[in-house]
């Protein structure tokens, strides 16, 4: 069989190429950056969630709109598919309380390390520092590469060129206008498990003191979405686990109406009525402030909020103080910029790709991986789709060039 190029050395190509390679063919991977795999190192900085150990039914519907096209692909290449796999390369992983997966030394080097020595030995050939421009009049794929421009022929291209966060690991979003001037439809890309602006930004005494401190044991509530846990100020905003897990309804809301607005729980441990019966406990001589802290522990990042986001006159009326900290309205006005995110939405649109994952309006050139116009939250939800997908663009390049 002739060769095969995989244009992204991301976990979506390097599934690909394994996939390919073990099938017989020639694989040739491309990558911009010196080395392999620089997102997922970077994942790995966070202990590597590589999946999540919840029933396949709910680890489905992760994936939102996207699940009808996804699911098939995730049932070939599920949660306990992905442990094993990475068992076969020396990685044991395990269940976190979470029921998160993660390799037993929450680390990616050692798996990519592993990983990348098997498909050398395989036969797949690396070329690296070859940033992908397009395609030349006659076919052939363009590379920018120390050396100068380069050419090269192929049969089929994979392209797991990844979505358009933390561009400087490689993943740029570049690819979006080279396929659109192809006729290929794609989703604008947006953010996805990102930090938001506030409207109007905090005020200066709040952003100097608190940026960088974490609200904890607090629950939001926006639409359809409730659920406890943590999150970050930044200098203009709010970032972490808890508005990343809101992000995507906050983002669509944003570009619908401008603003999103949602219900913090500063107390979700207390009652409404708990938390009015000790607002409204005479306070003497105390300040407000000081009440609040010995009666309901609350620390000095909340306290500074209810000052930040409340009127005088709210703050003293007991009634409206204890409403307000059992559902203080905080309003973004902007996501952070997609560079910033954890992931990217938008992207090829599945309704471009046929049964084989190829574009239609490319025949041999197929994608995989972040690139497609799906999202999911963090919880090992974006890896494993990434390996799924890369896994069946490999199997639609050997069905297009077997076609019985
Ligand atoms: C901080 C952070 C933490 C994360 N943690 C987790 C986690 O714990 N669990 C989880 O499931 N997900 C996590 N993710 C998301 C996950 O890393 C990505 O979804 C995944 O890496 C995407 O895989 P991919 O192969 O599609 O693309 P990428 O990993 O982005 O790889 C794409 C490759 O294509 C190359 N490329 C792009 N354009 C070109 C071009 N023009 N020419 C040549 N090469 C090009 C890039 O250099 C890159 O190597 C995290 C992301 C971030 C930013």
């Amino acid at each position: 069989m002739s060769g095969v190029a995989v244009i992204g050395a991301g976990p979506a190509g390097l599934m690909a190429a394994e996939v390919l390679s073990a099938a017989g063919a020639q694989v040739d991977v491309y990558d911009a950056m010196p080395s392999a795999g620089r997102k997922f190192l970077l994942a790995g900085k966070g202990g590597l969630n590589l999946t999540h150990s919840e029933p396949f039914e709910v680890f489905a519907s992760r994936y939102g709109a996207r699940r009808p096209q996804l699911e098939p692909l995730l049932r070939q290449f599920d949660a306990q598919a992905l442990r094993e796999w990475a068992q076969g390369l020396g990685v044991d992983t395990f269940v976190g309380t979470s029921g998160r997966v993660f390799p037993a030394e929450m680390k990616a080097a050692p798996l990519l390390r592993a990983w990348l020595h098997r498909l050398r030995a395989a036969g797949v050939r690396f070329h690296m520092r070859h940033r992908f421009l397009g395609w030349t009049a006659g076919g052939a794929l363009r590379f920018a590469t120390p050396a100068g421009e380069s050419e090269e022929a192929t049969g089929a291209v994979v392209l797991a060129l990844g979505g358009a966060s933390w561009p400087r690991l490689g993943s740029d979003g570049a690819w979006a206008a080279l396929l659109q001037e192809r006729g290929v439809p794609v989703a604008p890309l947006l953010p996805a498990n990102c930090g938001f602006d506030v409207r109007n930004g905090w005020s200066e005494h709040f952003a100097s003191r608190f940026a960088g401190q974490p609200f904890k044991s607090v629950a939001i509530r926006f639409g359809p979405f409730h659920r406890q846990g943590e999150f970050v100020a930044t200098a203009t905003g709010v970032e972490g686990s808890l508005v990343y897990a809101v992000s995507a309804l906050l983002r669509d809301e944003v570009l619908a109406n401008g603003l999103a607005t949602f219900e913090l729980d500063l107390l979700p441990a207390r009652s409404a009525a708990q938390v009015l019966a000790e607002v409204a406990h005479p306070r003497g001589s105390r300040s407000l402030s000081s009440h609040l802290k010995s009666r309901l522990k609350l620390d000095a990042i909340k306290l500074a909020l209810l000052h930040e986001l409340l009127s005088k006159e709210e703050l003293h009326d007991p009634t409206r103080l204890a409403a307000a900290i059992k559902a203080l309205p905080v309003t973004v006005a902007a996501p952070r910029p997609v560079a910033e995110a954890i992931s990217t939405a938008g992207g090829v649109c599945f309704e471009a790709l046929d049964e084989n994952q190829m574009l239609r309006a490319m025949p041999g050139v197929f994608c995989a991986g972040e690139m497609l116009d799906w999202e999911a939250p963090t919880g090992g939800y974006l890896l494993t789709a990434c390996f799924a997908t890369g896994r069946s663009a490999a199997q639609g390049v050997l069905r297009w060039r077997r076609p019985n």
